[in-house]
């Protein structure tokens, strides 16, 4: 059980020595927005998730309403709707792999894309479509916004949130990065606007490590929001200074260390790939450690011909599809300690669906907006990932290159 403090202005105390106090492992909270800020257990190496946050977060989780279930005639109809309205009103579908099989390959069928969030940014930055419908989870509308203001970015549930983004709220954010001026701040996409807003930089799964070696060979030291496991993985493949936000990922951190030797004692043949938002002890069995996009391609060109997979199941589609003839078995989140809050598969990326797809085809409703003043910040860490990316060939060359 962790213990806070609160300390700050409204004890009289200096910047000096409420930085002091930070380093003994207090936490902060400023008199200017303290209705708002969670209490955040620091030190030198870490900032802890207050258990009243982690609280909302799982209560988040459990209420996300998934997107009910369809008959194959429904879906039909559905399907037939949407191509419609996408061409009437000059939109394009982008689908993470996360979501529902029927929603991918709908992306995939009316020329919009199914990727991982550093793919989905750079398409909507690239395609000249003037409506970007995003089924995802909220941040990547938001990134999506960011990148095109002059476009209309549409969600089928505006509520579909992630742990990340809810475990890093952007006031405490600030805060801590105020504390260390002479360090880079890096946030994971999973994060919101406004937080990216006070980022020097933006990365995902599929560059993070590339973007770190990049700084660290230059000699700068890091910050970095919020996921726990991705940051120490980086840390540990780079050797980076990196202090660290404890942050995770709902789904991802379910992962069974015990349970997965089980099932790999009983798959002796079976190549592991582990998605490094996954505890370390998980990340530590694999055999090939990776962005969604990295995983997948292992499926597809490693000559073996079975595969357990720790990372959301919704990418067994596109898996299955890529690689038909093999063997694919999630990796277990059941075992010693389980919750199976997640079950492997992200409560608030299942809230998308084809009838609240098409219901914001129709309506207009769930656009994503975002203060002006917010987004001029947020495009300057969102364009150096954008940059770096396109230069190092992590994603196609893009218009503007800003
Ligand atoms: S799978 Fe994890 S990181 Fe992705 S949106 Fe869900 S909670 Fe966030």
């Amino acid at each position: 059980m962790h213990k806070f403090s609160i300390i700050g202005k409204e004890r009289g105390l200096d910047n000096r020595a409420r930085n002091d106090i930070l380093l003994l492992g207090f936490a902060i909270r400023t008199c200017g927005s303290r209705c708002k800020i969670p209490l955040m257990k620091t030190n030198t190496q870490h900032t802890e998730i207050p258990l009243s946050l982690a609280s909302r977060i799982q209560a988040l989780a459990v209420s996300a309403p998934t997107a009910p279930w369809l008959g194959d005639a429904e879906k039909a109809a559905l399907r037939a709707q949407i191509k419609q309205r996408l061409i009437e009103q000059d939109a394009v579908l982008v689908a993470h792999y996360y979501v529902d099989a029927d929603l991918q390959a709908l992306a995939e069928e009316t020329g919009g894309c199914v990727a991982d969030s550093l793919e989905m940014a750079n398409f909507g930055n690239t395609h000249p479509a003037k409506t970007i419908v995003v089924a995802g989870v909220r941040f990547m509308g938001e990134t999506a916004k960011i990148l095109n203001p002059e476009k209309r970015v549409l969600m089928p549930d505006l509520r579909a949130t992630c742990s990340l983004d809810e475990g890093c709220p952007v006031d405490a954010f600030a805060q801590w990065r105020a504390q260390y001026p002479d360090r880079i701040a890096l946030v994971y996409a999973n994060t919101s606007a406004e937080v990216k807003a006070v980022a020097d930089w933006v990365v995902t799964s599929g560059n993070a490590l590339q973007i770190v070696r990049h700084l660290h060979a230059q000699g700068h030291k890091m910050l970095w929001a919020p996921d726990r496991h991705l940051g120490n993985w980086i840390a540990r493949e780079t050797g980076a200074d990196m202090l660290r936000w404890q942050g995770h990922c709902l789904v991802h951190d379910e992962f069974k260390t015990q349970a997965l030797e089980d099932l790999i004692a009983l798959h002796p043949d079976a190549k592991v790939l582990v998605h490094p938002e996954s505890p370390e002890s998980v990340v530590k069995l694999a055999h090939v450690v990776g962005s969604t996009k990295v995983l997948i391609n292992a499926v597809q060109q490693l000559p073996d011909a079975k595969f357990i997979v720790a990372t959301d199941a919704g990418i067994f589609w596109k898996m299955q599809q890529l690689a038909p003839n093999k063997t694919l078995l999630i990796a277990p989140t059941s075992g010693e300690g389980a919750t199976c809050q997640s079950c492997a598969h992200c409560p608030w990326m299942a809230m998308n669906g084809l009838q609240n797809l098409l219901q914001v085809l129709q309506t207009g409703k769930n656009e994503i907006e975002i203060d002006e003043v917010v987004r001029q910040r947020a495009i300057m860490s969102l364009d150096r990932m954008l940059a770096f990316s396109r230069q190092q060939g992590l994603v196609a060359k893009g218009r503007g290159d800003r």
